[in-house]
């Protein structure tokens, strides 16, 4: 017998080295108590939490625990089935009307996760003779989307305009094409030059697909996402999301004004061969949604926060991912694996959880401390992680 785990010796190795300096396993946090969007207990401290993707601080809302809740209690704990079955509920057909009134479109389509809305519209829509150009540093659902169709890949350098077109100039002209973009790139925060973008994808033919993943609820008037803050909502064909970051739960979708677009609910496997989401889960989804359509205030105080986070990490010596705050993300770049590690444990023992993120999931090789705030981290708590991150930089010589 060939042990196939030995290909994850390496793994096996670095990790336990890592641990054997006496840190903490960074990939092992147990949250064993959650007391708002921005604090939880964990190993019976009390921490404030700036490594969640709960930007607009949804997951406590009185509103969309009782929806959750009458849902649970009305129509059950599950629906046991796909959504080409037994799975689509009344709730299911509600929250994809709460999704076309939120982006303003003809249509929309709920998937289990924003992974799955990713595979199953990349893999069903590009099929054998069409390309997808993608962006270099496209986030995992994008790559395995491509993986699991049967379209040629081309890859352009992370958000060069310049390659993009060079690389559609290559392709036949009369193939089909599809372009897949992200509003905000999550692992440096930063955001697209969709315009320039949209203009050469159309120049050469090709549709377009966004990811608003980190966009949704913090872009743009309605929250759209950063293609409606750029004002390419005329230009993006398909627009991918999630219901795990601003929305609070569990769930992904697709919105598109395309005539065609329901036809995408037989072809997308990922849609059909998967049970459908709970009803309390596309409950709380729905009226997170519409809340969201009037949430221009807490926009307003996530951007504050970000600036000043960023701002303040900036003066304090740290090397960050953009040079302004470009959205909720703020990177903190740091040298290594065991730079990294020390620094999150500092930290964490302050009483602050950011996320780590290392190779393949970070461009370029880098180790990062990835901070995401929250509409609902008040300003005393951005003091306050400020200061622990002035000390735990100081104690950890990340910082002079
Ligand atoms: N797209 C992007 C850009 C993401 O960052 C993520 C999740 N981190 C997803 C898609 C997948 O979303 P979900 O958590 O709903 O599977």
């Amino acid at each position: 017998m060939v042990d196939l785990f030995t290909k994850f010796d390496p793994l096996i190795n670095e990790r336990e080295a890592l641990l054997a300096t006496g840190v903490r396993d960074p990939y092992g946090i147990v949250m064993d108590k959650v007391l708002s969007p921005t604090e939880a207990m964990v190993n019976g401290k009390r921490t404030i939490l700036l490594g969640t993707y709960n930007y607009m601080g949804m997951t406590f809302d009185p509103d969309v625990i009782a929806a959750g809740k009458a849902a649970l209690d009305k129509f059950g704990s599950g629906t046991t089935g796909s959504r080409v079955l037994n799975g689509t509920y009344a709730g299911h057909k509600d929250c994809e009307d709460a999704l076309k009134e939120y982006y303003g479109v003809d249509h929309a389509i709920v998937f289990s996760t924003g992974y799955q809305a990713n595979l199953g519209m990349i893999s069903g829509l590009a099929g054998k003779g069409d390309y997808i150009i993608l962006d270099a540093d496209s986030h995992a659902s994008i790559y395995d989307g491509c993986a699991m169709g049967k379209a040629e890949v081309v890859r352009f350098r992370h958000n060069s305009v310049e390659d993009l077109d060079k690389r559609l100039g290559r392709l036949p002209a009369e193939a089909g094409k599809l372009v897949v973009l992200e509003g905000v790139y999550s692992m440096l925060g930063d955001v697209a030059p969709l315009p320039e973008m949209v203009k050469v994808a159309k120049k050469h033919g090709a549709m377009i697909l966004c990811d608003e993943a980190h966009g949704m609820g913090f872009f743009g008037p309605n929250g759209r996402g950063v293609y409606e803050e750029m004002g390419c909502e005329k230009d993006i064909d398909f627009v991918v999301g999630t219901f795990s970051k601003s929305v609070g739960t569990v769930g992904g979708f697709c919105v598109s004004n395309h005539p065609k677009f329901e036809v995408m609910r037989l072809v997308a496997r990922p849609y059909i061969f998967t049970a459908s989401l709970p009803p309390s889960v596309v409950a709380t989804a729905a009226t997170s949604i519409r809340k969201l359509m009037h949430a221009g205030e807490k926009r307003a105080h996530l951007w504050k926060n970000s600036k000043r986070l960023h701002q303040g990490l900036r003066d304090m010596g740290y090397k960050l991912g953009t040079d302004t705050a470009q959205s909720a993300i703020i990177a903190v770049i740091l040298t290594d694996m065991a730079q990294a590690v020390s620094l999150w444990q500092g930290l964490l023992e302050a009483g602050l959880y950011v996320n780590t993120a290392r190779p393949p999931a970070t461009p370029a090789g880098m180790f990062l401390l990835r901070c995401s705030l929250c509409a609902e981290h008040t300003d005393e708590q951005v003091g306050e992680i400020l200061g622990m991150f002035e000390r735990a930089g100081r104690a950890t010589g990340v910082i002079p």
